[in-house]
């Protein structure tokens, strides 16, 4: 009861939110107390989750960010938030988001703009901008964001969070409105890791409604936490060279990388050659599959609808009303990589390139337990600061070899750099990625 007014107050600063959910929280903490009061204990009795909205929950509306769904309202609940609410979890409210989890800013929104906590003239990242923002600027105990080339761990970088990927296929996308399927995953934003493992220790494992998701057991990550690293050896990839992002980026990773040490890892090189093709790789594959996932937005099933003369020129006039700039864009590129004749050329390349890359981390797995990278290319930027669209695709530089690969991975704070041009310090983060499936170990 208390919550809602205090969290309504820091948001009229941040609007990390687009809708709050009182009631559903109410009536949540109601069935709460209740199967407490019957004797049940919930591993996250009362625990206040913010949740992405491009995840379906009941009732809500569910605008994935898009003018296309600004007033569409889910009939059922996403699986991973379910499992959720079923351990005792409280929901304050629904998050701000790029248009359909698509940039880096958060700037993307066609409905709000979500301010970074440490600085409110720059960007909280993206997509998951208000989820991060949320966690980061104490609107919420943890949130849920969704990671398709960085999506939750740029953002949580940037605002200060531990952002947690779990591998591909670990959390059921049942719910999630699709971008790139083969990419697509549900994960944690928190403020310790104990608190990300704890939410994904709820929400991971095999789910029926999602053919991709990974039927393996689970197990509990939480209870295995460690405090050093005796016996790790992390990986520092020869290719990302921080004296490449400048001095001061340069001296904060250092810095993490001795503090990696000084808490007992061995630091060894390792080669990921072909991961500069990352982002060449990524801007076909996910456009591909975004231009076949957004093709059911067509003003007759959900959202939005344009009328007109005839069947054919209302698709063009709800997709055209309904679909923001970048939305039209990667829409175009994946029908243009996917059309016959250019199939073979992009899209199965691209493919092929992922592979690749995939290999290549694998053979750096036999030299490390674990590879350590920055998770975005520089600290938060301010607003409007990136207006050309590949500029915003070079933030995720480091996290999309990761995402194609399927890989698990986690971005947690490492200090602080006064940006270019900025006046005070921003919160850096710091990525982590192991092998497929070894959660636990990460
Ligand atoms: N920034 C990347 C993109 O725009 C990744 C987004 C995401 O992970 N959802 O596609």
């Amino acid at each position: 009861e208390t919550m809602i007014p205090h969290v309504a107050r820091a948001d009229a600063e941040l609007d990390a939110y687009l809708e709050l959910t009182p009631e559903l929280m109410r009536a949540h903490a109601a069935r709460v107390d209740a199967r407490i009061a019957a004797g049940e204990t919930l591993p996250l009795a009362g625990v206040p989750l913010a949740i992405k909205d491009n995840m379906c929950v009941t009732g809500t509306t569910t605008t994935a960010g898009s003018k296309i769904l600004e007033h569409f309202i889910a009939p059922y609940t996403a699986t991973a938030v379910q499992r959720l609410l079923d351990a005792g979890a409280l929901p304050i409210g629904k998050t701000n988001l790029d248009e359909f989890a698509m940039g880096s800013s958060g700037e993307n929104s066609a409905l709000k703009r979500t301010r970074n906590p440490y600085d409110h003239e720059r960007v909280p990242g993206g997509s998951s901008a208000g989820s991060a923002a949320a966690v980061g600027g104490f609107e919420a105990t943890v949130s849920l964001g969704s990671d398709t080339g960085g999506s939750i761990r740029e953002p949580a970088a940037f605002c200060n969070a531990v952002g947690f990927k779990p591998t591909y296929g670990r959390v059921s996308r049942y719910g999630l409105i699709a971008f790139a399927s083969s990419l697509d995953q549900i994960g944690p934003f928190a403020r310790s890791v104990e608190d990300a493992a704890l939410v994904y220790d709820v929400m991971g494992g095999h789910d029926p409604l999602d053919a991709t998701s990974v039927d393996r057991p689970l197990e509990p990550s939480a209870p295995h936490l460690r405090d050093d690293l005796r016996g790790v050896r992390v990986g520092i990839v020869k290719e990302f060279a921080t004296s490449d992002l400048g001095a001061e980026i340069d001296a904060c990773y250092r810095q993490a990388y001795a503090d990696l040490e000084a808490l007992g890892a061995e630091l060894v090189e390792v080669e990921l050659p072909t991961a500069k093709y990352g982002l060449a790789t990524y801007y076909l594959i996910a456009p591909a599959e975004c231009s076949s996932n957004l093709a059911r937005f067509d003003g007759v099933r959900y959202g939005l609808r344009v009328d007109a003369a005839d069947v054919g020129e209302m698709y063009e006039a709800t997709r055209a009303a309904g679909f923001g700039p970048e939305v039209k864009r990667r829409i175009l590129i994946g029908t243009y990589a996917l059309s016959s004749g250019y199939y073979d050329a992009y899209y199965v390349k691209a493919q092929k390139a992922r592979t690749r890359i995939a290999e290549d981390f694998a053979r750096a797995f036999e030299r490390c337990d674990v590879i350590a990278s920055p998770a975005a290319s520089s600290p938060a930027f301010g607003f409007n600061a990136k207006t050309d669209p590949v500029a915003m695709y070079l933030m995720d530089y480091y996290t999309i070899p990761v995402s194609l690969a399927g890989l698990p991975s986690l971005s947690v704070p490492c200090g602080a750099v006064v940006p270019d041009g900025g006046s005070r310090p921003m919160p850096m983060g710091l990525q982590l990625a192991t092998p497929l499936f070894t959660e636990r170990a990460l």
